[in-house]
């Protein structure tokens, strides 16, 4: 506990600083989300993407420099998927590397040793258990903005931290209140996890992406994008799954303001 203190004394110093006036644009115009949510909201946001921008290591790669821009955007789209919680700093989290676009890599997809990388060839990103998180900067900027509405790379890579949070391996059950939660939610998750792989393999679609067909942490993932970027559909289609979600993340997208 002795060590718990500074980290604490650290963070309230920060906050009482002044929110940067230079961030508020990049917010404002990076991340659409910001902007469906409640005054208290944001606030919320902007404390949590300070201490991310603080304690976390930026390290652009590939010829990317790292700035102020790239820190927030993706900065503040981790605060917005940990809104409801009170304090989630993604502490196993150390650096975030961030390339200028997807990039190659030779690796394949595997979850094994906590190690979950986006495959098989273009890689958008990659989320260590107890390692950095591996982003591209031009799919971050496309999920800020709304371009690729429905896929969020951010939200994506860190939902696999939190699946994390109760051991190693990125199974697609995250820490849950109750037993009873986790009894329904693997038993619910399964079962459209199933159904998914089986539209997908008969060429339908459904309201998640078919990249969650790949394994339960990958629909874990991709269920949690759908979760903030299409609320609707998803409720609409599976509102007891939805609820869960509502639960787990303590907060329901629907009632953002928009
Ligand atoms: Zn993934």
């Amino acid at each position: 506990m002795f060590s718990f203190w500074p980290k604490q004394r650290r963070r309230s110093h920060l906050l009482e600083q002044p929110f940067p006036d230079s961030w508020e644009p990049i917010v404002q115009q990076n991340v659409y989300h910001f902007h469906r949510l409640t005054d208290e909201q944001r606030d919320k946001v902007r404390r949590d993407l300070r201490v991310y921008v603080a304690e976390k290591n930026w390290e652009g790669c590939g010829g990317l420099e790292i700035n102020d821009e790239i820190r927030v955007t993706i900065a503040a789209q981790m605060a917005i998927l940990v809104l409801g919680f009170k304090e989630q700093y993604f502490d196993a989290v150390l650096s975030i590397l961030v390339y200028p676009d997807a990039y190659m890599a030779k690796g394949q997809h595997l979850i094994e040793g906590g190690l979950v990388v986006e495959g098989p060839s273009a890689r958008e990103g990659e989320a260590w258990y107890r390692g950095p998180v591996i982003l591209s900067w031009a799919d971050v900027l496309e999920s800020g903005t709304g371009a690729n509405r429905g896929h969020n790379l951010v939200f994506h890579e860190f939902a696999h931290q939190l699946d994390m949070l109760n051991g190693r391996v990125a199974d697609g059950l995250p820490p849950l209140d109750s037993s009873d939660d986790m009894a329904r939610w693997e038993a619910l998750a399964t079962a459209t996890y199933n159904q998914l792989r089986q539209a997908c393999s008969e060429g339908y679609r459904m309201v998640f992406d078919c990249y969650g067909a790949t394994n339960m942490a990958e629909f874990f993932a991709v269920a949690t994008e759908t979760f903030f970027e299409k609320p609707r559909e998803f409720q609409k289609h599976y509102p007891e799954l939805y609820g869960l979600f509502t639960r787990y993340y303590r907060q329901d997208p629907l009632s953002w303001d928009s």
